[in-house]
């Protein structure tokens, strides 16, 4: 791979020492870090503040960008997905959902993923690499580059949640640097406060997490209520299951703000985990531990070879009268991008050959 120093993976103060072990002044490091963050310039060449001689130094000893992105695809919704290869030729996915209020931005934490959620197409592809904080920060650049224009104003604000490919709390650093450099109001500003991570449910991460004082909010994937179906549909259940799940979460309840709760998503397989007996004993589970969570009811976006099929929405509604009848708050969360192989679960670098093309515009 190509070792060149990647300057987007870099806090300011970073910047600032890099350019001074180059004998150049500190502020030539804020204003690259401006140029990286705030213009979302992705080459020094563009960056015509900095002397040219600067600039010929940086390409030889650094880069400004590693993704290239190479297929982008529009959904009927307005969803877009990015497939773009790292330097050393592995895929990253990254889908941008416009919405009324805010953005969300979906990126992705590794390249594959090494759990094996049952449900899930990423986990065909296996752990390829864990994502470094700049390839992080880059995914979130290239989205708001294509949506808006290059350094362009995002006119609603932008939401990040870490659902796409990886187990987030598997690239925990990269992770939380990436998240520093992009709080950073003189650049993304994107402030942990708008970043949503969810986990699979690595326990240890969860508990670290909650000590971290600017921290993003918290989603955990559940998909059942019970050990032995858990077991069957995320393997990570064996190593930490639910009890001791739930009991990292009510750690993590301390650590929640006013009129914060975090979230549990449930995706739901027809015939699988979406019966009457089984809402109940998700509600029990959840009373059980006393937890102030809200449950997101996700119907299952299919993707083939994977054997399940969403829940009709009849059922999915009747799951939730039951949570709700038992004092859970839930949410039937909307599919985005199913059309482009954009919706959750269904990131695996898929190219368009099985898709529907009347849904489907390129517009690479
Ligand atoms: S659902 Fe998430 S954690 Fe599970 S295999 Fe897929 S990407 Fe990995």
């Amino acid at each position: 791979m190509n070792q060149a120093l990647h300057l987007t993976g870099l806090t300011e103060s970073e910047l600032v020492e890099f350019v001074e072990s180059l004998g150049e002044p500190a502020y030539r490091g804020r204003q690259i870090f401006a140029s990286l963050h705030a213009r979302r310039l992705r080459s020094f060449d563009e960056m015509t503040d900095l002397p040219k001689n600067f600039r010929e130094k940086l390409n030889e000893l650094a880069t400004a960008s590693t993704l290239k992105v190479e297929e982008r695809y529009l959904s009927s919704d307005g969803t877009r997905r990015y497939l773009m290869k790292t330097r050393d030729n592995l895929p990253v996915e990254t889908v941008f959902i416009p919405e009324e209020r805010r953005d969300t931005i979906c990126f992705s934490s590794q390249s594959g993923c090494p759990l094996q959620c049952d449900f899930c197409l990423t986990a065909r592809l296996g752990l390829l690499r864990t994502l470094m904080a700049g390839e992080i920060v880059e995914q979130i650049i290239v989205a708001l580059n294509d949506a808006y224009g290059v350094g362009e104003r995002t006119p609603r604000g932008t939401n990040l949640v870490a659902v796409g490919a990886g187990e987030p709390f598997l690239a925990f650093e990269p992770l939380m640097k990436a998240l520093k450099i992009m709080a950073d109001p003189k650049g993304l500003h994107i402030v942990p406060n708008r970043v949503t991570v969810s986990t699979a449910g690595v326990v240890p991460k969860i508990i670290e997490l909650a000590r971290i004082p600017e921290r993003p909010h918290l989603a955990i994937s559940l998909a059942a209520p019970t050990d032995e179906l858990r077991d069957q549909l995320m393997p990570i259940n064996k190593r930490w299951p639910l009890d001791e799940l739930l009991t990292a979460c009510k750690e993590f309840e301390k650590s929640l703000r006013p009129g914060e709760r975090f979230t549990f998503e449930y995706v739901m397989l027809d015939g699988v985990n979406d019966s009457e007996e089984q809402a109940r004993q998700l509600a029990n589970l959840l009373n059980r531990h006393d937890l102030r969570a809200k449950v997101n009811l996700i119907p299952h976006n299919p993707a083939e070879p994977l054997p399940y099929r969403p829940t009709p929405p009849e059922r999915v509604e009747r799951f939730k009268s039951i949570l709700e009848s038992k004092g859970v708050h839930a949410f039937v969360r909307r599919p985005r991008g199913r059309d482009i192989y954009a919706a959750c679960g269904q990131l695996a670098a898929r190219r368009t050959t099985n898709l529907n093309e009347q849904l489907l515009h390129k517009i690479a």
